[in-house]
């Protein structure tokens, strides 16, 4: 094993050293981080529904009737009505044959790519594709072929590479440190072309983009096309589904080890998934909501002169360069009483490192003014020469 001490040593001395902030209210805009009340630019819950009334009413209501654990995973006796009902509204929302719930997003790509992929199996991702992944092609020993971030044309000339060999593309649907949104038919046309089939992680998409919320492939989603989403983000909850034609997913029910080898989500989190879910579908107002402060957020940094990028989702980066300048920002915030993380390596590539703000319905036109205004004078800051 190596020398831990001096491991940590150097992380601090990168700049790579990570340290938690301690959370003791609910998520919500101005949480109590390290006990204080702060204006938050860092949370997924996009639409404000970790503290749904509604939600929390649904949820202690089930935990009152069927308990607080499962009590056993899926396949022995934790698969509860509650689960089921919830995969087959979500599978009624996207539209697809079957949803098979997950503990996490994390384990639902681990099982899924796990079922689908193996040593003889190269796994085509986009360079910037999630951690869980990247962790789920490894796992299944696949060779991994990474390609530039957003390059259809890259993944093209693999593919062409590798005609008639076992492959599978996986990509995020909008990636989760830029932001930005994966091309998806174009992906599709090129899946369908090599007869490899399409993973299209849309953990910050769900719930998010789309008329209906849907997700990026809304409106262009061929049916063998496997889409997997988080309920912790814009559901606000907790857990995971895969959503796909149905003999993949009793594939996975088969085969996945994520799947088989773990408690199965309490019931009372599926009934708030549910409840999310229904709020999702019934109030389109929270995204349209979400989306103009995104739209408000942009135009203000641009009067402002901040280096924002192109992307048009909640996750609006602010790329400063190295890690060091990425923390002193981050730190300045918060000596203003703003949260906003700082994305370093190895989270980013080297040099990318950056303010990652995400914004949610919840944010006013009054704290984005806020957000500006100190973003623009620690940023000036941070890039000061210190002498
Ligand atoms: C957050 C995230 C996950 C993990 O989802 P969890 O439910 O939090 O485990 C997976 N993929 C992407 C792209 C994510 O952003």
């Amino acid at each position: 094993m190596k020398n831990l001490a001096a491991a940590l040593d150097e992380l601090q001395e990168d700049h790579q050293w990570r340290s938690r902030n301690l959370l003791s209210s609910a998520q919500q805009i101005e949480p109590v981080i390290n006990g204080r009340k702060v204006l938050s630019f860092c949370s997924n819950d996009y639409l404000g529904l970790a503290c749904e009334p509604r939600i929390i009413e649904r949820y202690v209501e089930a935990a009152k009737t069927f308990g607080v654990g499962s009590g056993a995973s899926h396949l022995i006796t934790g698969h509860h009505a509650c689960h089921h009902a919830l995969e087959e509204e979500l599978a009624d929302f996207l539209g697809c044959e079957r949803t098979l719930l997950f503990s996490t997003g994390y384990m639902a790509n681990l099982g899924l790519v796990g079922a689908l992929a193996g040593r003889d199996t190269t796994v085509y991702q986009d360079r910037l594709s999630h951690a869980s992944l990247i962790d789920a092609a490894v796992l299944a020993r696949a060779h991994l072929k990474r390609y530039d971030h957003l390059a259809v044309d890259a993944l093209h000339r693999h593919l062409r590479k590798n005609v008639g060999k076992d492959g599978l593309i996986a990509t995020d649907g909008v990636f989760s440190m830029d932001g930005t949104v994966a091309p998806i038919e174009a992906l599709q046309k090129l899946a369908d072309s090599f007869s490899v089939p399409l993973v299209v992680d849309d953990a910050h998409g769900i719930g998010v983009l789309g008329e209906e919320g849907k997700g990026c492939t809304e409106g262009c989603r061929r049916d063998e096309t496997i889409l997997v989403g988080t309920l912790g983000k814009a559901f606000g909850v907790f857990g995971a589904f895969v959503a796909a034609r149905a003999d993949i997913i009793e594939w996975c029910v088969q085969r996945a080890r994520s799947y088989i080898y773990t408690t199965a989500l309490p019931p009372s989190v599926a009934e708030a998934a549910r409840t999310a879910l229904a709020l999702i579908r019934e109030e389109p107002g929270r995204r349209a909501k979400l989306l103009e402060q995104v739209a408000y957020f942009r135009q203000c940094a641009r009067e402002a002169d901040l280096p924002v990028t192109a992307s048009r989702t909640p996750i609006q980066p602010i790329v400063l360069g190295d890690s060091k300048t990425a923390l002193e920002a981050s730190r300045a915030l918060l000596e203003e009483g703003i949260l906003v993380q700082a994305i370093r390596e190895p989270t980013v590539p080297k040099h990318q490192a950056r303010l990652r703000v995400t914004l949610c319905a919840t944010h006013t036109r009054s704290h984005i003014d806020r957000l500006i205004d100190v973003l623009t004078r620690s940023c000036s800051r941070s890039g000061e020469d210190p002498s």
